[in-house]
This record gives structure tokens, sequence and C-alpha cells, in this order.
């Protein structure tokens, strides 16, 4: 049988570039070693490196003066990164419409006892556990902070902000780490834009950060290098070793996504899948989709219920059994969430609805 992995992270790849990387893992193109074994430094890295940040760059249609860095950490370090260059002594908002953004937003508080700015709650929809996407009145925030931080996937809610809101002209920050090549967003329209790679991208341990480069003028000249996004720009993203495998793997995949129409095929494709699933949970009596404001339902990540949480479990149970991994829900939140992202087939979405519909006839 076909194992579909729902994971969220780190997720489904492209079989196709997992082939390529199978057919030249013990020669990469001549030159006598696999890619894991090139020297950072080497002509093949700096191809490597080049090529995917060129494609990326035709992919998000990324306007020339925005930086791409590769860099490591996971998004979780960019919590601290963005505060410690993009603060500047300023008040930083912080829409708060899931548990990452949160995170986000508690790592900032953190960072303000030894720094000096104001980070500021804009918005928060925990009191009802997350499950849309927060609003607000863009005449309260201060024309002159330094960002607005925003998640534009909550990948563990299943929510997505797919236009961004009026922040009285202030940068919009956005950690895109769950829909990052998935849904088209305009580069232009963000101050920075960051994402672990391993939903969308490729492995583990590479991260996306994209910054407009007018943002990263005035720079505090005792941070720490590696923090530092002026001298991971001013280095290519080759201050030190970089995660040369994962970019290897990132340049296959974004070189994949082009091959097969860029952001607006996979887009169109990640809406069939989700609106095939989302339309069976609402034609059900039996399964519900937590989210209260239908707008705000993620095309990346779709959780959703039974009637009990006794029936949740055997259904994660069933699933498993019948070669659905990963499709139990975060801890935090239980249930179960299939995440779609661009790797996830087609069919796998269709074999899951049939096993959902299988599985409503035997309990309900
Ligand atoms: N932000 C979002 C939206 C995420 O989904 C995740 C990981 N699932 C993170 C941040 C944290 O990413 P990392 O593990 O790369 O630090």
């Amino acid at each position: 049988m076909t194992v579909y992995n729902f994971s969220a992270g780190p997720a489904v790849l492209p079989k196709a570039v997992l082939e390529q990387a199978q057919k030249e893992m013990l020669n990469y193109r001549d030159s006598g070693m696999s890619v894991m074994e090139l020297s950072h430094r080497s002509s093949e890295f700096d191809e490597i490196i080049k090529a995917a940040e060129l494609r990326l760059r035709e992919l998000m249609a990324i306007p020339d003066n925005y930086k791409v860095l590769f860099l490591q950490g996971g998004a979780s370090l960019q919590f601290s990164m963005i505060p410690l260059n993009l603060a500047k002594g300023k008040k930083a908002y912080y829409l708060v419409g899931g548990s990452w953004g949160k995170k986000a937003y508690t790592e900032a508080v953190k960072l303000s006892k030894t720094i000096d700015f104001e980070p500021i709650l804009l918005a928060s929809s925990e009191d009802t556990t997350f499950n849309h996407i927060p609003t607000f009145d863009p005449a309260t925030i201060d024309k002159d902070a330094s960002y607005v931080h925003l998640t534009t996937n909550n990948t563990i809610e299943g929510t997505t902000i797919y236009d961004l809101p009026d922040t009285n002209g202030v940068p919009i920050i956005a950690d895109m780490s769950s829909n990052i090549l998935a849904v088209r967003y305009n580069v232009a329209d963000f101050g920075m834009i960051y994402a672990g790679a391993q939903k969308n991208i490729g492995p583990a341990g590479v991260t996306i950060a994209i910054i407009r480069e007018d943002l990263l003028e005035g720079n505090d000249p005792v941070l720490s290098s590696m923090l530092d996004y002026n001298i991971q720009a001013d280095n290519g993203s080759l201050y030190n070793t970089p995660p040369t495998y994962g970019i290897y793997i990132a340049r296959l995949v974004f070189d994949y996504v082009a091959s097969l129409g860029g952001v607006d095929a996979m887009e169109a494709k990640n809406v069939e899948k989700a609106n095939l699933l989302y339309n069976f949970i609402d034609n059900s009596e039996f399964y519900s989709n937590p989210v209260s404001v239908t707008a705000d339902r993620s095309i990346s990540n779709v959780p959703f219920v039974t009637p009990s949480d006794d029936l949740d479990k055997l259904f994660n149970k069933e699933a498993l059994e019948h070669d659905f991994k990963n499709i139990k829900g975060h801890r935090s939140v239980g249930g179960m969430r299939a995440s779609i992202y661009n790797a996830f087939p087609l069919e796998g979405v269709q074999e899951l609805i049939a096993f959902m519909a299988d599985f409503e006839a035997r309990n309900k």
C-alpha cells in the first residue's frame, strides 16, 4: 500500500526530487563526490547556492531590493534575530493568530528585558483557541514602529491570512514557514519574510529569510556575527559553513516547482486538494473543522475532529494501520490534522476521504 505522509513538518518531498538526489548521491555532476562532501567554497556549491537563490527569486518574484539569506536555527531563531536586528529601539507589534505567533511574541518580550524596544500584542485570538485570524484597528499602530509581525499560516490551528492587513504604513514581517511557495503573496508588501524549510522547501536545517534592504541600515555593531543579518548578507550566506545538503535539496525543489508552473500552479492544486477535504467535512455530520471563520481556513493544514475524543483516538489508530502517517493533530490541540503541502498528492486526499467515509459509516 502507498504510504501517505500528512506530517506538518518535516513533510513529504516531491518524489522526483528524491530520485534526482539519489541519482546524484555518490557522484554529484562528475565531481567524484556527494554534495555532502563538497566544500562550501567549491565552484560546485557556489553554483548550487546561486541557482537556488535565483530560482527562488523567480518563483516568488522577489524584487532586487530584497536580500535572500539561507540561515540555520529554524524559524524559531528568527523569533530572536528579528528583534535583535530590526526592532531598533522602537515599538514592534505582534498579531498573534496561533501558537507559533505566540512563541514569536513571547521571545520578543523576553528579549525586551535586555535590548531596548517595546513589543506590543496588537491582537490575539487565543481566548477562542486561535480558531480565527484576529483583527485590529490599524489606527492603533504607531506609524513610527519598527514592524508588525504576523504568521501567514498557522500550522497547528489551520488558519491563514490571505489578504494582508492594513498596518498603517509599518513594515510587515511574516513567518511564512508553512505556506511559502504554496500561496501567492506579493513580496513587495512585506518588509521581511522568513520560513523554515521543512514543509514546502526541503529538509529541516535551512531557514530562508527575505529582507528589504533598507531595513538593514544602521545595524548594531555589538550584535553577534551569526545573528547579524548584515554579516550574513555581506557573506552571501557563507559567513560560516551553511547547511549545504539542505540548500542543494531546496534548489532541486525550487526547480521542480518551476517545472510545474510555479507558485500559481501550486496554489491552484492546493486549493483543489483543500476544497475536496473541506467540502467532505462540511457535508458530514460526523466530522467538523474547528476554524470559526470560513474565509480564514488554511489550504495547507486542515484540522478536523470526530464527535468524541475516543473516536479521534480510534481514527488515528486506524489511519496509521492504513498507512496514513502523521495525521494526528498537534499535541497541544488533539484531533486530526491533514497537512497537504505542495508535494502532497491529490490521490492522497481522495484516499483519505474514502477512509473517512468508511470510518464514519462504521462509527456513527
Ligand atoms: N513557525 C511556524 C508557522 C511553524 O509551523 C513552525 C514549525 N512547525 C515554526 C515556526 C518553528 O519552526 P522551526 O522548527 O524551524 O524552528
